[in-house]
């Protein structure tokens, strides 16, 4: 099988060492050998494994990272399944015929995938959940087919019997260990944010563990749909890894659960199409949360996007006049509180119709982009910065004094000035100047519209002062600034 070509977002999970076939061959066979050895000694059951994640984990890191996908990793993973076996004192005709079968169920699973567009990989969508359970039907049904042939000699069952085993077996372990892997976020150093857990924020997952809780209390065939509600309040909390993690973590216990209920019986004594059905229908609702939870990143997306378009100018990318009002009334009230000094810019470039007149219309966008990117360069990550309309902006500069924003505006202005912006048609590049209003208050006692009004006020002045120039407001009068 051919690797489909590495996609730049793979390239951030892991260190650059990590990226040769032979090492990813060998972290592969060694995770499917560790996953096999763990599903062989937890069966409960003669060889009837409940537990077997090995095959997920396959097809779902060879999904995940596509690199992944070399002749030497299928290999290493052969021997993975073939080792674990041997250490199990397996006779070796059997662990072939076992090991075929999970290798090419994997395959099925692999092949289907590869057919399927990677934004449903990464269960982006609310219909990718769909499009994984047709992937691990599949891999389950030729599980099953393997299972059919094997089941008689093995465990001594009919071939129906050994189908639905280990059809069964594959589904519910997939649904609960592939939605995990595929969702494996890319690794980044977690923001302090992140970091700060409220206590608000584990409701949701400390109802879960209550309702696992409960399950286990009360008992019966019905406890394993408890835990369903508390999950869906996680999946619209929670974002879709932690949902899938969570989702593990309920089906993990489920099935272990229900190894230790079946570890007082004799093998004889248990139902098995009981079990069966019990472990599909668990794995079959562990998809609905999950469903959920690709639905919400479909929401946050589309919500975050229509926020971008509510707030921010499309041509500077800036704030807008309502983003920026907004966000400067978010930030008054703890100035105030702190007594401390703020000051607002108002800017408006000089003679912009006369640019638009003489050069166009597209040529006027590009100055006014421009001058959104020289401010955005030179402003600290607290200031706020706003497009108010036309060819009008305003800052708002908090801690800052009379003479560090007079500073500010005069240097906004000298690079304003100095800049050549090309334009083409024209030899010579344009030029353009911006007048700039200036208001401080030294303890942001004023009311933020006084304070607009009274930088608009000197803006007006620095205009009729005749353009390109800082002019300052002071309460007894207006004062122009000279450049440095
Ligand atoms: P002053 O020096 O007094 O500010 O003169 P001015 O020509 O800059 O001011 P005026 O208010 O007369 O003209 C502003 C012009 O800005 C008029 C309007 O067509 C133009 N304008 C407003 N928004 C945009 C825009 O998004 N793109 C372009 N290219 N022009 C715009
Ligand atoms: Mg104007
Ligand atoms: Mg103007």
């Amino acid at each position: 099988m051919t690797p489909p070509p590495r996609r730049a977002v793979d390239a951030a999970f892991l260190p650059r060492g990590l990226y040769r076939p032979t090492t990813n061959a060998c972290l592969l066979g060694l995770g499917v050998w560790l996953l096999c050895l763990l599903g062989i000694y937890s069966r409960p059951l003669g060889d009837l494994a409940l537990f077997w994640p090995a095959n997920a984990f396959l097809l779902g890191m060879l999904v995940r990272y596509p690199h992944f996908a070399h002749r030497s990793s299928w290999l290493a993973a052969a021997l993975g399944y073939v080792l674990a076996d041997a250490m199990a004192s397996s006779p070796l005709e059997q662990s072939l015929l076992i090991n075929a079968g999970n290798l090419v169920s994997v395959a099925v699973g692999y092949l289907v995938f590869r057919q399927i567009t990677p934004s449903m990989h990464r269960l982006q969508t609310p219909a990718s959940v769909l499009y994984i359970l047709l992937a691990l039907l599949c891999t389950a049904f030729t599980a099953g087919l393997f299972g059919m042939y094997a089941g008689p000699d093995l465990l001594g069952d009919s071939p129906l019997r050994g189908f639905a085993m280990w059809c069964g077996t594959e589904l519910a372990t997939g649904v609960a260990v592939l939605p995990m892997l595929l969702a494996l976020p890319e690794w980044r150093r977690p923001h302090r944010q992140c970091l700060q857990l409220r206590p608000a924020r584990l409701l949701p997952a400390f109802t879960l563990l209550l309702s696992v809780g409960l399950g286990i209390a009360v008992g019966g065939p019905g406890a394993i749909a408890f835990p369903v509600p508390a999950l869906m309040w996680c999946a619209v909390s929670y974002n879709l890894f932690s949902t899938t993690v969570l989702s593990f973590g309920v089906s993990v216990w489920s099935l272990v659960g229900l190894a230790m209920a079946l570890q007082t019986g004799t093998p004889e004594m248990v139902d098995r199409e009981l079990l069966l059905s019990v472990r599909l229908g668990l794995a079959l609702m562990m998809l609905a949360p999950i469903m959920v939870a690709s639905v919400m990143v479909t929401n946050r997306a589309l919500a975050q996007r229509l926020r971008l378009l509510a707030d921010q100018d499309p041509l500077t990318q800036l704030p807008n006049r309502r983003a920026f009002l907004e966000a400067a009334r978010q930030t008054m009230p703890s100035l105030r509180k702190q007594q401390a000094s703020c000051a607002v810019l108002m800017m408006d470039i000089d003679h912009f119709k006369s640019v638009n007149d003489g050069y166009g219309h597209a040529t006027g966008d590009a100055v006014l982009a421009q001058f959104g990117q020289l401010l955005r360069a030179h402003l600290r990550e607290q200031d706020l910065l706003g497009r108010m309309g036309g060819e009008e902006f305003a800052i708002l500069l908090p801690h800052t004094g009379a003479q560090e924003a007079a500073t500010a505006a005069q240097r906004l202005r000298g690079q304003f000035a100095a800049l050549h912006i090309p334009v083409p048609g024209h030899a010579v590049p344009l030029r353009c100047t911006v007048s700039i209003g200036l208001a401080v208050d030294p303890h942001s006692s004023t009311a933020l519209d006084e304070l607009l009004a009274q930088a608009d006020r000197a803006l007006y002045r620095a205009k009729r002062q005749g353009r390109n120039v800082v002019q300052l407001f002071t309460p007894s009068g207006l004062k122009v600034l000279p450049p440095p």
